[in-house]
């Protein structure tokens, strides 16, 4: 796991159309894993009338995926462009962000305790403690990104 700090994922220097027809709030949160630090949000297919596509986003590095069809064949879609800004607008990144230093490192151990104890004791964990743990985690790293970044002179 990288340790580098993950402020915003770099935006591409030409934007599909797609990205100006669409909405952040088009992104339906479906899961995450707190094992991988990736969460997944679902979209309507436009190629599939009926099915849904799987954009996913990897809290730790940033890094993207898709399984539309744009996506699939090396394009960029809206998909991928919003996931970033459908996971910032989530409720828990929203709890995270409002939390001073302090009450975000106990709210980010607190939910780290109880996914530990729901995964020893019933083998799996709690989908409302594993997201705040990642929103938790999330929200840490763009502290430290903002803190590492130098003043402009
Ligand atoms: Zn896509």
């Amino acid at each position: 796991m990288s340790t580098a700090p993950v402020a915003t994922v770099p935006a591409p220097r030409t934007l599909p159309k797609s990205v100006a027809l669409h909405r952040p709030a088009e992104l339906v949160y479906a899961d995450c894993d707190e094992t991988t630090g990736i969460v997944a949000f679902t979209a309507a297919s436009h190629h599939r009338p009926g099915q849904r596509n799987t954009v996913s986003l990897d809290t730790y590095t940033g890094a993207t995926f898709c399984d539309c069809k744009a996506s699939q064949t090396g394009g960029l879609y809206w998909h991928r462009c919003w996931v970033v800004a459908a996971w910032q607008k989530h409720q828990a990144v929203a709890e995270a962000r409002a939390l001073t230093n302090g009450a975000l490192l106990r709210f980010g151990m607190k939910h780290g305790r109880l996914v530990e104890t729901y995964r020893q004791r019933i083998g799996r964990v709690g989908e409302y403690d594993a997201v705040r743990l990642l929103a938790a985690r999330w929200e840490y790293r763009q502290r430290r990104a903002i803190a590492a970044t130098p003043l402009a002179a």
